[in-house]
């Protein structure tokens, strides 16, 4: 028998006063949410039946869809990613993998795995996917799949090209998957309209609820696709013929994470009270503040003005600050935590869900402004928190 270790209790690890979560994700949560997040039920029976057949009914309305396919994963966002690409692409599939950063390329990574025979288009840092360089490519390799990401959060890059590209790739009779895991019910995102035949999200960013549990929305076609396959898909977790046993036949497929699909359904009925409509005009004047706000201060934002993503703002290294002390001293003084990034000289706040309210935006901008000053920038805190609250009273 080995003895048992001894280790310190959570109350002793955690922080005594909770850091406020600013970063990349994951984001905070509302209370409903934690409160959903602790109870334990029954992952199958009437009462499952119904949270599922609500939580598929909001997430029509988040996705835009009127497709009958939506579907939980147990797992992050990657999960979701990697269930939309085992499923529609077969060995030997050829697959078009637009990059702006990290994600873009993990979608190609998942692909290949899966047999695929992937092309990258890599788009030139801090910019976004041209249409005509996207329609060059699918004119040239005729790709039966496109893989995207809406906003590429490791990069704050912004497609704004969506949904020319969609539709463009739908011409082409391409199958496409959109990464909506940092923008989906932050800005608009609408699976139908735009031709869309997989959306995939996860739980911590966008929607606000906590991560681990994930979305995944396939258009009727891709289901005909997943329908007629002739093999099976190497992840048995990820078969989203097997999911539907869950989320369509109110029957066993693994054991469902009960907690965090109650946290989801709790996540999505608040972006339904909300709307979609309030919910964009909130992330969008809220994200604009912040950035005008870091500016005033004498800071600058990462890439071109139209290519920038709202949902995370990337701040460019003042000369002479070292990136990783910055996100360390703004935790330890000031109770935030921000991103760093993953290559570029960035540091990266969210603006995500419960990230977008007006107290969680002047601690961080003084908090950020603040630290940046503690470490010998040339900035004028002040500036950037009048130059906010101008900006959040605008239309008011
Ligand atoms: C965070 C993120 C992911 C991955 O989500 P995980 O839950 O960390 O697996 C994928 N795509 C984008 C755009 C993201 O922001």
């Amino acid at each position: 028998m080995q003895t048992p270790p001894t280790v310190d209790s959570l109350i002793n690890i955690l922080p005594t006063e909770p850091l406020l979560m600013m970063g990349a994700g994951p984001v905070p949560i509302p209370h409903s949410v934690a409160q959903a997040n602790s109870i334990v039920i029954n992952h199958l029976g009437d009462t499952m039946a119904k949270i599922i057949h609500q939580m598929k009914e909001m997430a029509r309305y988040v996705f835009q869809t009127e497709s009958r396919w939506i579907l939980g994963v147990a797992g992050p966002g990657s999960a979701a990613m990697e269930m939309s690409v085992c499923n529609l692409v077969f060995p030997g599939t050829r697959v078009l993998s637009v990059c702006n950063g990290y994600f873009g390329r993990r979608f190609g990574e998942m692909a290949s795995r899966v047999g695929g025979q992937v092309d990258y288009l890599i788009v030139p840092d801090g910019e976004a996917a041209q249409l005509a360089v996207v329609r060059e490519h699918l004119e040239r390799l005729r790709p039966e799949v496109l893989t995207i990401a809406q906003g590429e959060t490791s990069s704050t890059v912004f497609n704004h090209t969506l949904p020319q590209i969609t539709k463009l790739a739908r011409d082409y009779g391409c199958y496409v998957i959109v990464d909506a895991v940092c923008t989906l019910s932050t800005m608009p995102c609408e699976m139908d309209n735009w031709k869309i035949d997989a959306v995939v999200t996860g739980g911590q960013k966008g929607l606000s609820s906590i991560p681990g549990v994930s979305l995944i929305a396939f258009s009727e076609r891709a289901w005909e696709r997943i329908n007629a396959r002739t093999a099976p898909p190497p992840h048995w977790c990820l078969d989203a013929k097997l999911a539907e046993q869950f989320w369509h036949n109110a029957s066993y497929h693994y054991t469902a994470p009960v907690s965090g699909i109650l946290a989801l359904h709790e996540a999505l009925h608040l972006i339904c009270k909300e709307t979609l409509e309030e919910r964009f005009e909130r992330h969008l004047r809220c994200s604009l503040g912040l950035q005008r706000g870091v500016e005033a201060m004498g800071l600058s934002l990462y890439g071109a003005a139209e290519s920038r993503l709202n949902s995370v703002v990337g701040i460019q290294v003042p000369a002479g600050v070292n990136r990783a002390e910055i996100c360390k001293q703004i935790s330890l003084k000031y109770r935030v935590e921000i991103s760093g990034s993953f290559g570029l000289d960035i540091v990266r706040i969210g603006q995500m869900g419960e990230q977008c309210r007006a107290h969680h935006l002047f601690r961080t901008l003084h908090a950020l402004g603040s630290t940046m000053k503690d470490l010998g920038a040339d900035v004028d805190v002040a500036a950037g928190v009048a130059e906010l609250e101008r900006e959040l009273q605008r239309g008011n």
